[in-house]
């Protein structure tokens, strides 16, 4: 065992609020290396800031989640929420392990065709499809989901120009009793329009209904909520079985787990909180197998994002000047901002440093490098003095970011992975001054002579 160094007996007051120096020590928070490969040899190879993905966490935490599910119930299949991050090497790891590919757009449509994913192995949902994508979705045999009365009419139109009898399935929301409802994507159950929605499908003769989608939230904490999704997406089947003659071959939950990550103003630690995946597959399981008849058993569709990728990804930044604040507040700005950190308007990260530092932790506050007041990405936290250069790395931090960030003021980073093999590969390269000027346009009559 290492030797702590001697640190100095101290007196110093307490703050309420927030953490101190006698509660959680904040040397257990170092962290040099990424699936053993250190922290120094990353920022070496492709600088600060960087997000790192790890191949091993990814695959296990798919494996772990699908296997809950697998050992319960006959037929199921993941597929992978594109939005949650579609960066190739992400997809393309989750697609190996055996995910289909979930998209919302005609973009995400085309970056999994491009990736290489056959159209029958896409599933089709948002509420905003051009009837071109849907036209492509139809000819390739997509799985789709249909979001609103229009979009029968535009696949019906499809249908009929293309001669065939397509299938198709339908969205449907409804009262879980989880806050705020969102009833905004598909038809409500509840009210009778997802019936209303199956009637007009009937009477149109072109379609043929096959399959049920619902995705009631995200980070969703409690299993029971997804036992009465999925009491009452089965009950729905069977009403539309037995009153329209379709075969529902799929019951699509949506996705909506929560990962092991610290929402703000929740104070207890995730690992108390936040139900395991064990827990969720064990009430949707055995909800399905009491509601479903003997012998049926139609595909349990999982499109599960955050939960399978946010742990396996981190953010690594460098502290570049210290402050003292007005209030006597410690300050540290790093080369990381919110811009990057899409996820932080709603969670506490884990923010472990790479080295051992000297001195008594204080409360301190981390501001990214924008030029705006908003730019924050931790607003208390206890760290001994930090000197400049001292890496932090920031988690998790592997859904949603970067895909929602935004090129702002700065450049966005690289990506990179470390494969199961302990190898660093660029996933992403670091944008340069030529991705952004690519798509610029200046008028003839604009162009500048300054120069004499
Ligand atoms: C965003 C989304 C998901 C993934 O949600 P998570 O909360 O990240 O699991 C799945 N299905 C649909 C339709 C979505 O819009």
């Amino acid at each position: 065992m290492v030797k702590k160094k001697y640190e100095k007996p101290v007196i110093k007051k307490l703050q309420m609020g927030f953490m101190n120096k006698f509660g959680r020590g904040y040397l257990s928070h170092i962290r040099q290396a990424i699936d053993g490969v250190s922290i120094d040899k990353l920022v070496e190879m492709y600088g600060s800031p960087q997000f790192v993905f790890s191949e091993k966490r990814l695959r296990q935490n798919y494996r772990r989640l699908y296997n809950s599910f697998s050992n319960r119930y006959p037929n199921v299949q993941f597929g992978w929420s594109y939005k949650t991050n579609y960066l190739n090497a992400i997809c393309a790891i989750l697609h190996k392990e055996g995910e289909v590919a979930e998209v919302v757009s005609e973009f995400e449509y085309e970056k999994a065709r491009n990736l290489g994913v056959p159209g029958h192995k896409i599933i089709f949902n948002g509420p905003f499809k051009t009837i071109s994508s849907l036209k492509r979705a139809l000819e390739e045999g997509a799985i789709i989901n249909i979001d609103h009365f229009e979009e029968i009419q535009d696949i019906e139109r499809l249908a009929q120009s293309l001669n065939k009898k397509v299938k198709v399935g339908i969205r449907i929301n409804m009262d879980t009793g989880i806050v705020p409802q969102w009833s905004r994507f598909g038809f409500n159950l509840e009210s009778g329009q997802a019936l209303d929605a199956v009637k007009r499908i009937a009477y149109g003769k072109r379609l043929v209904l096959n399959g049920l989608h619902c995705h009631i939230g995200t980070f969703i904490l409690e299993p029971k909520a997804y036992s009465l999704e999925i009491e009452k997406m089965v009950n729905f089947a069977y009403q539309i079985e037995d009153d329209f003659g379709f075969k529902i071959e799929y019951l699509d939950i949506g996705g909506g787990f929560p990962s092991k990550n610290r929402l703000k103003g929740i104070y207890l630690p995730p690992e108390v909180i936040i139900p395991s995946g064990e827990d969720f597959a064990e009430a949707i399981c055995d909800t399905l197998l009491r509601c479903l008849r003997p012998n049926d058993f139609p595909k349990l569709i999982l499109e599960t994002g955050r939960a399978i990728v946010d742990e396996a990804g981190y953010l690594i930044t460098t502290v570049h000047a210290i402050k003292r604040m007005p209030d006597g507040l410690r300050a540290y700005v790093v080369d990381a901002g919110v811009n990057l950190l899409f996820t932080s308007f709603w969670y506490k990260f884990n923010i472990e440093i790479d080295r051992e530092v000297q001195g008594i932790p204080e409360p301190s506050i981390i501001y990214g490098p924008l030029c705006m007041n908003i730019d924050v990405v931790e607003e208390s936290i206890n760290l001994p003095p930090l000197p400049r250069g001292t890496r932090l790395i920031i988690s998790p931090v592997g859904a949603y970011n970067v895909t929602q960030w935004m090129q702002f003021i700065n450049y966005r980073p690289a990506v990179s992975l470390i494969t199961i093999e302990g190898k660093i590969e660029l996933i992403r390269e670091p944008e340069t001054l030529d991705d952004i000027l690519g798509k610029e346009k200046l008028p003839q009559k604009l162009q500048l002579n300054l120069e004499d």
